[in-house]
């Protein structure tokens, strides 16, 4: 009885024989088609089955035990149908051909056995096998097996239940459960270098794999192609003296041999070199040498990577870098940033060297209190209020927190315009310019604009208001007279035969004589409110508010003599010397309407008179009446 028992452990030894002959031959049929690897398998696991059948032990006369339905249920579970159909036939051929009393019963069970693995296949069709699928069908064969045995002849059935039932279950059980987590694991394992291939070959980067002579051993495909190579199998044995020129793989292979002699990797090395299109690219290598498990060096790994991209992010991130420090540093503006709590962050040359006397204080880490408490003490900014300059001081460190221009002016005459902005993080941002020549020009417009409006109201030649001015000044104090119900006389003063003088002495000399006049008339009429202006080319008119008719009859008088005392030697007249004639008109209190263009006609007129009547004189439009001068003998 012993001996049986060992002769189904040979049948197990078989079944472990057969997992390892197809573990081995798994990776040569790895390229093989599905189709042909499931015939060889199923003729493989049909062999062993034969193999079980001729090791099987005889229990009871004719009645026989092994391990072939482990065999042949896996078969189907792991083969599918191609692979059962060829390994049952195989089995079922060997059985028929023993022949005996149970070769039915027995190519019966060897189909059963196919049939339960088949079964179970279908029924998970759709995912892995996992291991307890392979525990079900181990349940499945070993009940099947049971149920048979109950239904040998009853003498047998009974025989062989009573002392063989159980243990002959529990190796058919152990033979498909081993059979099953051998395979599994195998195809795990193949699956595991399958992925692994998969990631080297599809890898975006270049690795590879050197012996100890810097030999290729492996590369993926990126290697292959770069280097001008179909596949990666092309570059096996190939050294970098086959690559690249000689120099370089020289050089190549001394640092190689030297990570492989000392241990000490090398990462992330850069270089440039030409790309696949001849371009320039950048690459990063990193070599470690690889070890058997003596800890002896057998070659080493490396890996490249194109990081052209990176590169070129990274120079222009340090170009725009550089520019924006280079703007900083020349920028006519001073900048400053302020933390949160008032603190200077950054600030640049020129935000220093605005501020003449407080420069060594605006420096990271000052507080902007203290600044302001420099630039009091100093007295470098002179637009602070008298007495003020807490509440000022107050002011600006409020404003950090705001948008806000202050306009400073610095003890040097300078003028500087600070703009402060809040940035979203909280801290300020302050840019102050130099406004110095802005505030120059608004200066000179202003000052401009007063020389215009003097220009424009005054006569270049006399300096007396012009005909416009005197136009509106007239309307202005007609009004004011009107309302006022006073006096209001106008003179007409016009120079004697002064186109004679002209002819005689010159053009200049006649300039000279008009202003000599103005002079004249300046000085007689000293009421601040009588108003004279030249009028025309050599005439002048005079207002006299509050003047009644006689009074400016004096006033008329005191200019003509005035003129006539300076004697302006005249030969083209027949006084020899230069005289005006002067007209008069007045608006009496009682006038109502008054215009301007009226009484001006009406000294017009009368200048008319003084002219017919023998000039330098004066005659008043009222009394047309001439008065006669002293020396006058027209
Ligand atoms: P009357 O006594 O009738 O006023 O004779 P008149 O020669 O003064 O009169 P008229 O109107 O004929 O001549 C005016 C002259 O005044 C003509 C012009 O040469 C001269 N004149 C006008 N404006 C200027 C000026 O700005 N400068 C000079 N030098 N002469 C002027
Ligand atoms: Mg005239
Ligand atoms: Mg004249």
């Amino acid at each position: 009885m012993h001996t049986a028992w060992y002769d189904l452990y040979a049948n197990l030894a078989v079944v472990a024989l057969l997992l390892s002959v197809w573990t081995h031959a798994q990776y040569w049929l790895e390229n093989r088609t599905p189709i042909l690897r499931n015939i060889l398998f199923g003729a493989l696991m049909g062999i062993g089955a034969v193999a079980t059948m001729i090791l099987s032990v005889e229990l009871l006369p004719g009645v026989f035990i092994d391990l072939r339905t482990s065999i042949l249920a896996v078969a189907a579970l792991f083969g599918g149908p191609l692979s059962a159909l060829v390994a049952s036939a195989i089995a079922i051929a060997y059985r028929l051909f023993i022949g005996g009393d149970g070769a039915m019963a027995g190519a019966m069970s060897i189909a059963l056995a196919s049939a339960l693995g088949l079964v179970l296949l279908a029924l998970i069709r759709r995912r892995a096998i996992r291991h307890t699928d392979v525990l079900a069908l181990a349940l499945l064969v070993a009940g099947t097996t049971l149920a048979s045995i109950k239904m040998l002849p009853k003498d047998s059935a009974t025989l062989m239940w009573d002392n063989f039932a159980l243990p002959a279950a529990v190796m058919i059980f152990v033979a498909v459960m081993l059979a099953g987590a051998a395979i599994l694991h195998g195809r795990n394992a193949a699956h595991e270098q399958y992925l692994l291939r998969a990631a080297l070959a599809q890898a975006p980067n270049f690795q590879y794999i050197k012996n100890a002579k810097s030999e290729f051993v492996a590369v993926n495909q990126g290697v292959a192609t770069i280097n001008g190579f179909a596949t990666p199998d092309d570059m096996e044995g190939k050294t970098d003296f086959d690559l690249v020129p000689p120099d370089r793989a020289q050089a190549l292979i001394v640092a190689e041999q030297e990570i492989m002699r000392t241990g000490v990797p090398i990462t992330d090395n850069e270089e440039v070199l030409p790309g696949a299109n001849g371009d320039q690219r950048w690459f990063t290598t990193t070599k470690v040498p690889l070890y058997n498990r003596d800890g002896g060096v057998i070659g080493l790994a490396g890996v490249t990577q194109d990081v052209t991209t990176r590169k070129q992010l990274e120079t222009e991130l340090r170009d725009s870098r550089n520019l924006l420090s280079y703007a900083l540093t020349e920028m006519s503006d001073g900048l400053a940033m302020f933390d949160k709590s008032g603190v200077l962050i950054f600030s640049n040359d020129r935000y220093r060297s605005i501020f003449p006397s407080t420069s060594d204080m605006r420096v990271p880490g000052v507080h902007l209190r203290d600044i302001l408490k420099a630039v009091i003490a100093t007295g470098e900014q002179t637009n602070i209020p008298e007495n003020a300059g807490d509440a000022w001081m107050e002011k600006i460190l409020t404003n950090l927190g705001k948008d806000s221009v202050e306009e400073a002016r610095l003890s040097d005459g300078s003028w500087l315009y600070i703009r402060t902005r809040p940035t979203p993080d909280g801290s300020a941002m302050v840019v102050v310019s130099d406004i110095s020549e802005i505030k120059q020009a608004e200066q000179k417009l202003v000052d401009l604009n007063v020389e215009l409006q003097q220009l424009a109201t005054t006569d270049g030649l006399t300096n007396l208001l012009n005909r416009r001015a005197f136009d509106n000044a007239i309307d202005i104090e007609l009004g004011r007279a009107a309302r006022a119900r006073t006096d209001f006389s106008v003179l007409m003063i016009d120079i004697d035969h002064f186109k004679p003088y002209n002819d005689t002495y010159g053009h200049p000399a006649g300039d000279e004589c008009l202003r000599v006049v103005a002079q004249c008339l300046r000085s007689t009429l000293t009421r601040s409110t009588d108003i004279a202006a030249r009028y025309g080319g050599e005439e002048f008119a005079v207002i006299l508010p509050g003047i009644d008719e006689d009074q400016a009859y004096q006033s008329a008088e005191k200019i003509r003599q005035s003129l006539r005392a300076l004697s302006i030697p005249h030969s083209g007249s027949k006084k020899n010397v230069i005289t005006v004639s002067i007209g008069l008109a007045t608006y009496p209190p009682s006038a109502i309407h008054r215009r301007a263009s009226e009484i001006l006609t009406r000294a017009d007129e009368a200048l008319y008179d003084a002219k017919a009547a023998g000039r330098d004189r004066v005659t008043g439009w009222q009394r047309r009446h001439d008065i006669q001068s002293p020396t006058g003998t027209s």
